[in-house]
């Protein structure tokens, strides 16, 4: 091969392998930016729910206790976050202290529905039912017809004709009856037990699951709310007992780090009463407000 013609084949060799990079190069830049439109366009579907916010806290209390009274309102109304209290209409605290009870509605916390008389699966483990008020010796029309009895009790306390509801003992069932299927038109959701947190699309608004607090430390709750925020998740909370009333307690201290944090963090996450946020949920799930 003569010098010229070496040359002439070096040069095709180096333009086709130029040829072959400039591919890869455009081929690489092009995966760049379809990565890039599609994480913007996650950003965008995740930046519209939940307000705009990054997740939703819902902060419920269960059985109405005193000390849901002297302990969490004080604290919620300072630092203007609304709750749901879960209300079981024949319990002590609403026969001696109705006027308390019905206070707390006029500053924006939900009455919730926790039946008239607390009704629980009896059995194993669970000693405690009374006779008279076990769920497995009810029937489903009596389980309905109280419900529906402190839908008007609460009704008469705060006005309001839509609420949601909290399973009792997160018993959803009498026998192998479910009964909160007959009580759709009667709640916009239904809390049950559960502790788990979902995405908007992933909720069921009859089954909605919380976290239970039996005892954590103010950090302990943070790290759900925390979690919550990764995951673009709704995180119910549920107190019974604040620095006492039920043996699921939490301390004031905890108490009060926990809600501090939700107010220091609100700007990330949407702090709502259930009933707003199931109402949001079920727009949304609907495409109401996608
Ligand atoms: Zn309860």
């Amino acid at each position: 091969m003569s010098l010229r013609a070496l040359c002439v084949s070096v040069v095709k060799k180096i333009t086709i392998q130029m040829k072959h990079l400039e591919k890869n190069i455009m081929k690489q830049l092009l995966v760049i930016s379809i990565i890039g439109l599609i994480s913007l366009s996650i950003n965008a579907q995740t930046d519209t729910i939940w307000h705009h916010k990054k997740c939703t806290v819902v902060i419920t209390y269960d059985d109405a206790y005193d000390q849901q009274l002297d302990n969490a309102i004080p604290v919620l109304d300072s630092l203007g976050l609304k709750a749901t209290f879960y209300i079981t209409a024949f319990s002590n605290s609403i026969q001696t202290r109705l006027n308390d009870w019905k206070k707390i509605a006029t500053h924006g916390h939900e009455l919730g529905n926790h039946t008239l008389f607390h009704p629980c699966n009896g059995g194993k483990g669970r000693e405690w039912v009374k006779p008279e008020y076990d769920l497995s010796r009810y029937t489903v029309q009596r389980m309905i017809d109280e419900t529906r009895m402190t839908n008007l009790f609460l009704k008469a306390l705060d006005g309001k004709t839509k609420r949601t509801f909290a399973f009792t003992c997160g018993d959803m069932k009498i026998g192998d009856s479910s009964f909160i299927n007959a009580m759709k038109d009667d709640f916009v959701a239904a809390r049950a037990v559960r502790n788990e947190m979902h995405k908007i699309n992933e909720i069921d608004l009859y089954n909605v699951d919380c976290y239970v607090v039996n005892g954590e430390t103010g950090a302990q709750m943070i790290e759900w709310v925390k979690k919550a925020v990764e995951t673009n998740s709704l995180l119910v909370v549920l107190f019974h007992g604040v620095n006492g009333g039920n043996a699921l307690n939490v301390s004031l201290q905890a108490h009060s780090q926990f809600l501090h944090f939700l107010k220091q963090n609100e700007k990330d996450i949407w702090i709502a009463p259930m009933i707003d946020v199931a109402e949001y949920i079920k727009n949304y799930q609907s495409g109401k407000n996608k």
